[in-house]
């Protein structure tokens, strides 16, 4: 047994029902190991993946969209494949115009990115010719081209601010998600920034499918059943920035996914600990801290995060396919949006 599946399953071995999965699924884990080697692949794996597909990546080779994407950008190994969806292994090739970057199932695609494109970038331009637009990184690489800034959910406050200061504009355009653009609008509102996204001044919206549905009255049950209450040492709930405005009021802490896992790494009394977002975060979060009870709502997943598989992994890798590809203009349009932000951020 190779070093890497050692430690996957010594990593797993304290949660049975992933270890028995483990133990079902090893030989197709060791050929996606070898396979790896032999062809010197980098394997990304999103905080979203389920246990056994997140294992297959190195520590450093874990976690959220963006800084996997400039971590595969420093990297020397040819061959990228992304475990998670499809605009973020876009945002890894334009990152990485010169290496081959695979995706196990092409149509894993994500609610707030589908619903919107280029062409709405302009329109809102068209209505509001005065305000910057800033592009949440869920997004198309055509959408991130026609924007001045990408954010992630880590900087998005931080974006915007800039935005507004450098355009000198208290109005800012943010694309795509409603719920986060108006979490948003409630921070920046104190200083006088009207943020424009879909849905507040006309009838489009783009959403998390999974993270729209908490709601408010989920959290106070939660707290309730599973003795969580406000301002505890030993028990807390944490919440995704992309959840509605009052479940965020509800929460004791909110943040993006790297944010809440350092929110629990920088809290080590916590006992016991509720994630408002996708449910394979907290399963892999519970290997990382054994000593912390994780209540999950796997009822609440993404399906399309779900659809990369191990199985289809390894098809991928095989005969190296689905490739990603990005138009060559739009690439290098959406780069300087994201460049634009990394200077600031
Ligand atoms: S969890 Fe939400 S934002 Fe993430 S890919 Fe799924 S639908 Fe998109």
């Amino acid at each position: 047994m190779s070093a890497q599946l050692e430690q996957i399953e010594q990593t797993l071995q304290s949660q049975p029902d992933q270890h028995l999965e483990f133990l079902a699924k090893k030989d197709i884990i060791a050929r996606i190991l070898e396979l790896r080697e032999e062809k010197n692949v980098l394997i990304l794996g999103h905080n979203y993946m389920e246990p056994l597909v997140y294992q297959l990546s190195g520590e450093k080779e874990r976690g959220d969209s963006l800084a996997l994407s400039r971590y595969a950008a420093q990297s020397d190994k040819p061959i990228i494949l992304f475990d998670g969806v499809m605009f973020m292994a876009e945002t890894a090739k334009i990152l990485s115009p010169d290496k081959k970057v695979l995706i196990a199932d092409a149509t894993a695609g994500c609610s707030l990115a589908e619903p919107f494109k280029a062409k709405d970038v302009l329109e809102y331009r068209r209505r509001f010719p005065h305000a910057p637009v800033v592009t949440y990184v869920n997004s198309y690489a055509d959408i991130k081209a026609e924007s001045d800034y990408c954010c992630t959910s880590a900087n998005g406050l931080d974006v915007v601010l800039h935005a507004s200061k450098t355009f000198n504009s208290n109005q800012v355009i943010f694309f795509p998600d409603s719920l986060m653009g108006a979490n948003l609008q409630h921070d920046v509102e104190k200083q006088g920034i009207d943020l424009i996204y879909p849905g507040k001044y006309d009838e489009n919206f783009g959403r998390c499918e999974v993270h729209e549905q908490f709601k408010v009255e989920h959290l106070r049950d939660i707290r309730l059943q599973y003795d969580i209450p406000k301002h505890s040492e030993e028990a807390a709930i944490l919440v995704h920035w992309e959840c509605r405005p009052e479940v965020i009021a509800e929460a004791d802490y909110y943040g993006s996914t790297s944010q809440m896992a350092k929110y629990i790494a920088d809290h080590p009394h916590l006992k016991r600990v509720f994630l408002a977002t996708e449910c394979e975060m907290a399963a892999n979060l519970a290997s990382e801290y054994p000593h912390v009870e994780f209540v999950r709502s796997c009822n609440l997943f993404c399906q399309h995060m779900r659809k990369i598989t191990l199985e289809k992994i390894l098809y991928s890798l095989e005969h190296e396919v689905y490739e990603v590809n990005v138009d060559e203009e739009i690439a290098e349009r959406a780069r300087k949006a994201i460049d634009r932000m990394l200077e600031i951020w």
